[in-house]
């Protein structure tokens, strides 16, 4: 550990989409932006092997070279990129004050892109089969499985959303629930119903999912649970080649409590048509990624709030050095 402490004018915490475009932008600007990686280098993508819908990449491309090449990216402008993960912030310090793993910093200027992590049954075969038929991205994965099967766990708006979605794509969906009540919305829940009644999606409640099974090629077979039944049919297989986890994701934003307004762990931002998009509740402090938005979720999406967020912490540096 070292007690010294390292001022920068811009810091940028996270190594995903929104950090390593945030980096690009304020380099570019001549802002000196280090960049702190955290953990997990790269950020979510690293865990898919193929993206298809990043725009310019015509054929698929793996999510560890297009980190890489964000990575590359932001270095070519000089982007100060530091391994390290931050455990503390204080915010209500000026400069912001941040405590990393291995180093302490201030800075006139912060951009959180620390993402989101999404939430996973916890099976040693959901792992096993992550990229090989698991996924938590219908949006992402849903096309490669045009012609086949597949399931969705979850009772909330994201997997009745991720259903919907699957099943006007794929050629049949099970959506799995451990209970009898969503909750997700009305609205979707009639949208669902009318996809049921169209045999597109067959609904399992009070289901739980036991184990995910498979082959070299991937998922084959879920092993479910009915709950409430105690007949010996309480377990049962169902056949499907892809499982898409739609269980709740978690912002990674423990750090950040009391020191900035969040809603359900995510940042509020102001948003809006006026501009300044990325501001927190603080001054100076702004935030961009899935660590703002539990709705789109995508790279681009995060990727372009990271632009925003740069732009926004120029005009912020601009005003105080003024
Ligand atoms: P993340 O990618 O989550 O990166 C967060 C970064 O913050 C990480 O580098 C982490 O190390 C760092 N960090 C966290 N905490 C700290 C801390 N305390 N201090 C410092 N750093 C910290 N989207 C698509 O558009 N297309 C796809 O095909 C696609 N496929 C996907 C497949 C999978 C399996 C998953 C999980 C997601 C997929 N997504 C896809 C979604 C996409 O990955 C995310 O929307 C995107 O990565 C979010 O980018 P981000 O920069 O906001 O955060
Ligand atoms: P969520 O609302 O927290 O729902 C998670 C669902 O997964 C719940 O039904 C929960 O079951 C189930 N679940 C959790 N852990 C599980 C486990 N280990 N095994 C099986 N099931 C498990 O999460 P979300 O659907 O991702 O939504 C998150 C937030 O984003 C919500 O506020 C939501 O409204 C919002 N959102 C909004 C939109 C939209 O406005 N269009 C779209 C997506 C998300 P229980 O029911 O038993 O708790």
């Amino acid at each position: 550990m070292q007690d010294d402490i390292q001022h920068n004018n811009l810091m940028i915490l996270g190594s995903g989409p929104a950090g390593y475009t945030a980096a690009i932008y304020a380099a570019r600007a001549n802002l000196k932006p280090v960049l702190i990686t955290g953990n997990n280098q790269g950020g979510q993508l690293m865990n898919t092997n193929e993206i298809e819908n990043w725009p310019g990449d015509i054929t698929s491309i793996d999510g560890a070279t297009l980190m890489h090449r964000m990575h590359q990216h932001a270095m070519n402008f000089k982007t100060n990129i530091i391994s390290d993960h931050i455990h503390a912030v204080n915010f209500e310090e000026y400069p912001f004050f941040l405590q990393g793993e291995k180093n302490k910093y201030t800075a006139n200027s912060v951009i959180i892109a620390t993402g989101a992590n999404p939430r996973y049954l916890g099976l040693t075969s959901e792992k096993k089969f992550q990229g090989r038929g698991v996924s938590t991205c219908a949006v992402c994965d849903g096309f490669f499985y045009k012609n086949n099967e597949v399931a969705v766990v979850g009772g909330g708006n994201t997997a009745v959303e991720e259903t919907l979605y699957l099943s006007n794509l794929v050629k049949h969906v099970h959506l799995i629930h451990r209970r009898t009540h969503f909750k997700a919305e009305k609205i979707l829940l009639d949208r669902l119903a009318k996809q049921i009644q169209e045999n597109k999606v067959s609904l399992y409640l009070n289901t739980t999912i036991q184990d995910i099974l498979g082959d070299s090629c991937g998922v084959t077979n879920l092993v479910l649970k009915k709950t409430q039944l105690k007949t010996e049919q309480k377990i049962f297989n169902l056949a499907i080649s892809g499982l898409f986890v739609a269980i709740g994701h978690e912002p990674n934003t423990e750090i950040f409590i009391n020191q900035i307004k969040m809603n359900n762990g995510y940042i509020i931002i102001k948003s809006g048509i006026h501009g300044n998009f990325t501001q927190t509740s603080v001054p100076g402090v702004f935030a961009a990624g899935d660590v703002v938005d539990h709705v789109y979720r995508q790279a681009i999406t995060s990727s372009a709030s990271g632009c925003m967020a740069a732009l926004d912490s120029e005009r912020y540096l601009n005003t105080i050095n003024s």
